[in-house]
């Protein structure tokens, strides 16, 4: 037999019940907000066909680039775990004809993500992200919404230092133009960039914004931004989505430099972070995509969407389950027949209670302390010799005795819905 430790994969981690606890409020969260606006929850594929993710993230993105599971499967086809959500729902909504229906159309999803990037603090290659997307329509005011959601979202889960940036890419004629102003600005101050930097700066000059590299971020100190160079159109586009925000009171702070990883981004473009997280502080972000669904072969479809990760809210938050139901123990004392208390636990759980008996063998003493320790509501003592059944209120530490299991359901039940 082979002796080498078995662990969850690199990247990977096990969710156990306290934390899918918290997971599960995370969704109802999501469920009850998103829901409130009309989304509609929506899944799709793990997997999906590679070409999706090269068309739609786009080719020069470190997604796609670097960080994608991709494998061949029996009949030779590559395919690839998905590494983020909008790209699928737009697949969906064109296959699906969802063009034909009232528009926006507007999904929400739920659901674990994978990217080949190195593992540390908040980064995965396994993770789950909650989404978001509004398609069919370019209104500002859903740009504005689904950045009021994901905020609400995050409050609600209790997220601290939190903080919101904002900033407009305007539409892909002025980003072609803007990306050869800037290209020609780096070109002619390159030999301060960085060598990731200038290796991408014909297929992504944009990402320089991004970088920690001292000598490209005093370059792009002085760079021209996008927020300068937008059209009429874009710019009140923008200002649109800005007052309705200012109107919402959500402060956010315009940040010209913002990139968004995936190429499909046009207009808005937005991110909140967390202080509370160190180096990988993006909580989620989103942004408009008008030009995806068309790039996908759908008809030309404005769209606006986002995606929040849901192991950083965790990580930032103090998200509690919501009180559940407290379960009933049932114990037993010497020469109690185990059956009976089979039996009860069956009629209690069929009474929609919570309910749980001895089964590993403990003495009556030490089963009193597992109830406590369990978070039992009450104990349930299943006495020997037909003496009939005693009921402990661990709260108050009363003991009632019934005549029998039908008595004791009564009670239980009666007790529940006080
Ligand atoms: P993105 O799809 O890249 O815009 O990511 C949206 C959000 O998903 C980020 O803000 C993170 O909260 C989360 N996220 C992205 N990649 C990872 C990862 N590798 N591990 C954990 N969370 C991630």
């Amino acid at each position: 037999m082979p002796q080498g430790k078995l662990q969850a994969p690199r990247g990977t981690a096990d969710v156990l019940p306290e934390e899918a606890a918290r997971r599960r409020e995370l969704g109802r969260i999501c469920e009850e907000l998103l829901g409130r606006a009309g989304y509609g929850q929506f899944e799709s594929p793990v997997f999906e066909d590679t070409d999706l993710f090269a068309r739609g993230v786009g080719e020069s993105t470190d997604i796609v680039q670097k960080e994608m599971f991709t494998f061949e499967d029996k009949g030779g086809r590559s395919l690839t775990l998905r590494p983020e959500g909008t790209a699928g729902a737009c697949r969906a909504y064109v296959q699906h004809g969802m063009h034909k229906l009232p528009q926006p159309v507007r999904l929400w999803y739920l659901g674990p993500f994978f990217r080949h990037e190195a593992p540390q603090a908040g980064r995965f290659r396994q993770f789950a992200q909650a989404g978001a997307e509004a398609i069919g329509s370019d209104d500002p005011s859903l740009d504005a919404e689904l950045i009021l959601l994901l905020g609400q979202l995050l409050e609600q889960a209790g997220t601290r230092k939190m903080r919101l940036r904002l900033s407009s890419l305007g539409s892909a004629d002025t980003r072609a133009a803007y990306l050869d102003e800037l290209r020609a600005y780096l070109r002619a101050r390159e030999g301060e960039l960085s060598d990731e930097v200038r290796a991408r700066l014909d297929s992504n000059p944009l990402r320089a914004f991004d970088a920690d590299h001292h000598g490209t971020r005093a370059v792009m100190a002085e760079a021209p931004t996008l927020l300068d160079r937008l059209e009429p159109e874009d710019a009140d586009h923008f200002a649109e989505v800005r007052a309705l925000l200012d109107e919402a009171g959500l402060a956010y702070e315009l940040d010209p430099s913002l990139v968004r990883g995936l190429d499909y981004y046009t207009r808005t473009v937005f991110e909140f972070e967390s202080d509370e997280l160190g180096a990988q502080s993006g909580l989620g972000g989103g942004g408009r995509y008008d030009g995806l669904v068309e790039r996908l072969g759908g008809p030309p479809t404005p769209a606006v969407g986002w995606a929040a990760g849901i192991e950083r809210i965790l990580l930032a938050s103090d998200v509690r389950p919501r009180d559940e139901q407290r379960p009933v123990f049932i114990a037993f004392a010497d020469g109690a027949d185990a059956r009976d208390g089979f039996r009860l636990v069956r009629s209690l759980r069929a009474a929609g209670l919570a309910a749980e008996m001895e089964q590993a063998g403990r003495s009556l003493k030490g089963q009193l302390k597992h109830g406590d320790r369990m978070g039992a509501r009450s104990v349930v003592i299943i006495g020997g010799g037909g003496e009939g059944i005693e009921v402990k209120d661990m709260e108050t530490g009363d003991q009632v005795r019934v005549g029998g299991a039908a008595q004791a359901v009564e009670l239980l039940l009666a007790e529940a819905s006080e």
